[in-house]
């Protein structure tokens, strides 16, 4: 193989080569958290291309969130393997399905609906069922986990017994709301989430020759995280392969955490059952954190239980010894907030760059504290699921009509009278309302027509420096930038739930609300939804480089009842609560920090705090203040029908609802 394809290896360990090196045939790697899964695969991809053996449009690589599927583009940009695929399962999906649906059913793909919960109101109104907030939230997810299973209504009861389910209502009712949903959906002609993935699985199934051309397009499959493939991801994978075999998995059962989705760790510890002549590898150096933070994360594992936990990997660190995670017990959330936003300001004057520096909570409901507490410590941060420029609406409306008029070109009416590039975009943008004058006035009105004036300014410049380019050389440079814009190229501290975090890391890491209810939170009840939540913190813990805290607060508001304790996870693990108090590392005694103070109750500022509505977009996350948008549970200017990326942010935001 060229030099290239050598330089590619050299920054793997001797296992991690033979995952790169081992281009045909099925691959599986089993490795703990931190062990380099997801380098050795992309290293692999790149490895295929410079020798020569792998083309790469012929590779899908998938990943599990939007984020990760960018940072894998990066690194294989870096690494000079260019136009390979990586993507989610739900995008990868969502393209297929855009694509072929003309062809396999006719007209263009039904609007994907995003109030599935209303939807389902509906349905029980038509049922004559009567259902409150939370039974109505309940009977949505037991609808989405029968869809994610394939499970089909009249079949619910014996597969929610068989799988130790326990349905929220009689199941004879599910069954019942279930099918009036799917009825009510096919009469209004919408899609829903699930049935993205369910439909690309139908069309293949039915279709040879579709599946055909998708086979002959994609020759070669990598599939991270593949311990959270749910049945359905799985079905398609294989409709993917066909009779091939060129697959590569990685995964860690320890970290199944998206069992709500119908995934299990089994397709990944019966991956040699199903491919007798698989490659097996497994990886146990842990390239990522400190000995403390693996020590913790050993401990974690050593009390879970289940299968995943039958097939746990002990993890050896391979970096220098660094401090013990801090463990801080606060009066309330306010003051645990207040005091994260201390740490984490002493650390950026110390030089960590706050792209280093995260903090991770259970529910997305949990952000708004720490968003305020950042605030008004002055510290930069980026709210996973918040909005960049080309990720906003107007932005992207615009791209679709530019992309519109750049395919017909001459016979758009629109461009008659055109022939320089702004005035093109210009008429097309007036479209979508922008104007020569800013309207009067502020608001989401002026923030609409500010990024569209922007989208305008770029146009005039790239015209500016490349007279002859088109509308078409417009939308690529368009596309090219907003790819660039998922690069991991963040400037703020990252506020994100446990569940987008996952194969992401960071110098410092501050795992908030560990308390009683909310890890594990409060209605997971079967020992098996608990086993969930201990993987889930060790998917936490495994996200930090060097620095650790883990803090809790005993209280939920200022002035509160102290009837809060720290999560059992770390009973025995943490100082002063059992025997195995301080690590091995360091053998320190560590101890548990009490945190300065809590808020007083009776401040204006606490007075405000606790009258905020926590009210926020479903779409963008953005806080919400206008009673139309609060019952839409979504900003007026956000979309209902999803775009690509819009529907894959919701699927990352929901992950953490
Ligand atoms: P997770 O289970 O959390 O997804 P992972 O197994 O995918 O983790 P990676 O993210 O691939 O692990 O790697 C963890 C860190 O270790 C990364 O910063 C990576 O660059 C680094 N790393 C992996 N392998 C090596 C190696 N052989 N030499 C040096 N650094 C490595
Ligand atoms: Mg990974």
């Amino acid at each position: 193989p060229p030099s290239g394809a050598d330089a590619v290896l050299d920054g793997l360990d001797p296992e991690q080569r033979e995952v790169a090196t081992t281009l045909h045939g099925p691959v599986c790697v089993l490795a703990g958290a931190g062990t380099g899964k997801t380098r050795a695969i992309t290293h692999r991809i790149a490895y295929g291309v410079h020798a020569g053996i792998l083309q790469p449009a012929t590779v899908l690589a998938v990943t599990f969130t939007n984020r990760a599927a960018g940072e894998m583009r990066g690194r294989l940009r870096q690494l000079g393997a260019h136009g390979v695929q990586a993507r989610t399962f739900h995008s990868a999906a969502l393209r297929q399905l855009h694509y072929f649906w003309p062809k396999a059913v006719g007209g263009p793909l039904p609007r994907i609906i995003e109030r599935k919960v209303q939807l389902v109101a509906d349905a029980a109104a038509a049922c004559r069922i009567r259902l409150d907030r939370n039974e109505l939230r309940d009977v949505t997810s037991e609808i989405e986990w029968c869809k994610v299973t394939q499970t089909v209504p009249a079949d619910y009861a014996a597969a929610a017994a068989r799988r130790g389910r326990e349905a929220p209502r009689d199941p004879a009712e599910i069954s019942q709301l279930y099918a009036a949903y799917e009825e009510l959906k096919r009469n209004r002609s919408v899609i829903d989430f699930e049935d993205v993935l369910l439909l690309t699985v139908g069309i293949l199934q039915d279709r040879h020759d579709i599946a055909e051309q998708v086979r002959s397009q994609y020759q070669h499959f990598v599939v991270d995280e593949y311990q959270d493939v749910s049945p359905l991801q799985q079905r398609l994978l294989e409709l993917w392969l066909g009779e091939r075999d060129n697959l590569c998995v990685v995964g860690d059962a320890s970290q199944t955490i998206y069992s709500f989705t119908g995934a299990t760790p089994d397709h990944l510890l019966d991956f040699r059952t199903r491919h007798p002549g698989a490659t097996v590898v497994k990886l146990v150096r842990d390239y990522r954190s400190t000995p403390q933070v693996v020590h913790l994360a050993n401990g974690l594992l050593a009390q879970a239980s289940g299968r995943a936990a039958d097939h746990r990997l002990q993890l050896v660190s391979q970096r220098d010894p660094g401090t013990e995670p801090v463990y801080t017990e606060y009066a309330d959330e306010p003051a645990e907030a207040e005091g994260a936003a201390r740490r984490i300001r002493a650390l950026l004057d110390d030089g960590t760059p706050a792209s280093e520096i995260a903090v991770l909570f259970r529910t997305n409901a949990q952000s708004e504290i720490y968003e305020q507490a950042l605030a008004d410590a002055g510290i930069p941060y980026q709210l996973r699921g918040a909005e960049r420029f080309f990720e906003r609406a107007e932005v992207r409306e615009a791209g679709a009509a530019l992309r519109g008029a750049a395919r017909f070109g001459a016979n758009d009416a629109l461009l008659d009278d055109v022939v320089d590039l702004p005035s093109q975009v210009r008429a097309v943008l007036s479209t979508k309302g922008w104007t020569s004058e800013p309207p009067a006035g502020s608001g989401a009105v002026r923030d609409r027509w500010e990024s569209l004036a922007a989208l305008v300014r770029l146009a005039e410049d790239f015209a500016r420096a490349r007279p002859t380019a088109t509308l078409a050389d417009l939308v690529a440079e368009l596309d090219e930038r907003a790819a660039a814009q998922h690069a991991p190229t963040v400037e703020g501290v990252t506020l994100a739930s446990l569940h987008a975090a996952k194969g992401l890391e960071w110098d410092a890491v501050f795992l908030v609300g560990l308390a009683e209810g909310m890890m594990p939170i409060a209605y997971a009840r079967t020992d098996e939804q608990i086993e969930e939540e201990r993987r889930l913190l060790y998917v936490g813990v495994t996200r930090a480089r060097v620095h650790l805290s883990l803090s809790w607060a005993v209280s939920r508001s200022p002035g509160g009842r102290p009837n809060r304790r720290a999560t059992r996870f770390l009973d025995g693990l943490r100082p002063g609560s059992g025997t195995t108090a301080g690590t091995r590392a360091t053998g320190g005694t560590g101890g548990i920090e009490r945190g300065t103070g809590g808020s007083d109750p009776g401040s204006p500022r606490e007075r405000r705090r606790r009258s905020r509505t926590p009210a926020r977009c479903r779409v963008c996350g953005r806080t919400l203040t206008e009673a139309g948008e609060m019952k839409l549970m979504r900003c007026e200017d956000c979309p209902s029908d999803m775009d690509e990326r819009l529907y894959e942010r919701l699927w990352e935001w929901r992950a953490g609802r």
